[in-house]
């Protein structure tokens, strides 16, 4: 059975995570998904694409948790109207559950629109990867897949802040020899209204 919902520890905690897609349009050098298959067991390579209600389902399955958190193996933006659909069934049964969205930014260049907006009032927070101070590092560490990608990155934290939507950018630290100049990471983060979040890189994933 395909891995929708999982917990990254085996006693499940208050935080549960969605895995809508193994597609990105980043190809990160530290992904986990280069090297390996499952989180915690749990195999997150997706055998097809899914509906809403399979993943409703399998979530029923779990304890009622404090948060959501869209991550998974894959861009989960890139699955835009079954994350839109997902959400908007825990804001009717489970108002009181928080929902993430942990993206690479792209989503408004891939869908041309401001999807921040769309998606007000169903995400309480964006956690989007920066991954670096500068265009350069950026395309050496993200090797993205759509142009113009560190601007747009930078483009998409701004319209998350501008929705009023709680939003911090990640940038990942200890990965072999690269210095992500988390100081520089930020002031850019500041500026553009968010904060910073500095993830240690652990060669497990999580
Ligand atoms: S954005 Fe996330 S899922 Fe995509 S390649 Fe980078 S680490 Fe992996």
């Amino acid at each position: 059975m395909d891995t929708l919902v999982y917990s990254i520890t085996e006693e499940q905690t208050d935080t549960l995570y969605i895995n809508l897609t193994n597609n990105c349009t980043n190809n990160c050098k530290f992904c986990i998904r280069t090297h390996k298959s499952d989180v915690c067991g749990h195999e997150m390579h997706l055998e097809k694409r899914h509906s809403a209600e399979d993943i409703i389902n399998q979530f029923k399955t779990f304890k009622t948790p404090k948060t959501v958190v869209f991550c998974g193996y894959g861009e989960p933006t890139l699955e835009l109207d079954l994350l839109k659909e997902f959400a908007s069934y825990l804001r009717k049964e489970y108002p009181e559950i928080k929902i993430r969205v942990n993206t690479n930014g792209h989503a408004n260049s891939i869908y041309k629109r401001n999807i921040a907006e769309e998606l007000k009032g169903l995400v309480d927070e964006f956690s989007v990867s920066l991954n670096a101070s500068n265009e350069k590092d950026y395309e050496m560490i993200s090797q993205p897949k759509i142009p113009n990608a560190y601007n747009e990155v930078q483009d998409f934290i701004k319209s998350c802040v501008n929705a009023d939507i709680k939003t911090t950018a990640s940038v990942v630290s200890g990965y072999e020899n690269f210095n992500p100049h988390v100081d520089e990471c930020c002031k850019i983060a500041k500026n553009l209204g968010a904060d910073l979040k500095v993830r240690e890189y652990i060669v497990s994933g999580y």
